[in-house]
């Protein structure tokens, strides 16, 4: 295979933007999260951003959204750099193979759940960063706002409300690793962090460049670390196996990056040692994965040759 060898991005993503434009079936927005129903399939944005921040954007690119389980990789980081391994004896990391709200293998495995990119691992890790920085949302929140360089990103209270509206299953799983001590602090702060962390609202140019620690293994945008070479390798591989739920391995198959989705249709992607991605498009499909956003990942990853493999 060719690698792609022009110095800019920008050719690559207006095609993959035409091609897009064709795609007939885009999958539906999510509708359990009422906030989130209004949103139109026929959006789409994309940002690549390079190790120094240059970023490249076609379509939606600069439009901000619901990042809700984008949001996992980011709290996951944190907790990682904030206690180590510790943090693996509360969350395991392997693929679940079930839907990202299961709450069937939590019994069989003592209130541990599968993975940090399930929604009972992000609750797990959320629990832990809070006990860590007494702020889950607001150390997140500071983080991307450094990360993007933007300072104006927020969380949208309505979504937060409206997901604590429609919650029972997230506070069904919350209770139950409760009962098995998994979670240290009182269930209704948890899912008030929690569903805060869901509604924060980014672009995919936010997203591509706060992901730009994983391809800069470890390194933060102002050259300090947050995790080591090896935890940011961890973190690569946890996404690849974890972060499109029980579609990993479809998506390893197709785009070969290590890659993290939200039900608000964006989807994120590391090239180590190379560039970020963010794509975006509201339509899911049975997974909870972007219709349109995966395969904007495939073409981008068939036509650079940018892969992990
Ligand atoms: N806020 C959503 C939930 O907890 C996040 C799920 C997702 O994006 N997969 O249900």
């Amino acid at each position: 295979m060719t690698t792609y060898t022009t110095t800019s991005f920008q050719p690559v993503l207006d095609r993959i933007a035409e091609e897009i434009a064709g795609l007939t079936d885009r999958g539906a927005p999510a509708d359990y999260i009422p906030a989130l129903a209004a949103g139109d399939p026929a959006d789409f944005g994309m940002a690549v951003a390079e190790l120094d921040g240059t970023v490249y954007g076609v379509g939606d690119w600069r439009r901000p959204f619901s990042t809700q389980s984008v949001t996992k990789v980011f709290t996951l980081a944190l907790a990682l750099a904030g206690e180590g391994d510790a943090l693996w004896a509360h969350v395991g990391r392997e693929p679940s193979g079930d839907p990202f709200n299961s709450l069937v293998q939590l019994e069989y495995e003592n209130g541990i759940p599968r993975n940090p990119f399930i929604n009972a691992g992000a609750l797990v890790v959320t629990d832990r960063l809070h006990r860590l920085t007494g702020d889950a949302s607001g150390s997140l929140l500071n983080f991307l706002r450094a990360e993007s360089g933007n300072p104006e990103l927020a969380f949208d209270t309505a979504v937060a409300a409206s997901e604590a509206t429609h919650g029972d299953r997230n506070a069904a799983l919350a209770h139950f690793m409760a009962s098995y001590g998994n979670i240290t602090g009182p269930v209704p702060d948890l899912l008030r962090e929690y569903f805060r962390q869901c509604s924060l609202e980014a672009s995919c140019a936010d997203l591509a460049l706060a992901t730009g620690f994983l391809a800069r293994h470890g390194l933060r945008a102002d050259g300090t670390r947050l995790l080591t070479r090896s935890q940011a390798k961890q973190v690569n591989a946890v996404m690849l196996t974890c972060g499109t739920y029980d579609a990993a391995g479809d998506f390893a198959y197709r785009v070969g990056l290590p890659g993290k989705s939200g039900v608000g249709g964006a989807v994120v992607a590391v090239v180590p040692g190379r560039c970020t991605l963010c794509v975006w498009s509201p339509g899911l499909d049975s997974r909870g994965n972007s219709v349109a956003g995966v395969t904007a990942l495939d073409r981008f990853t068939t036509i650079t040759g940018l892969s992990v493999f």
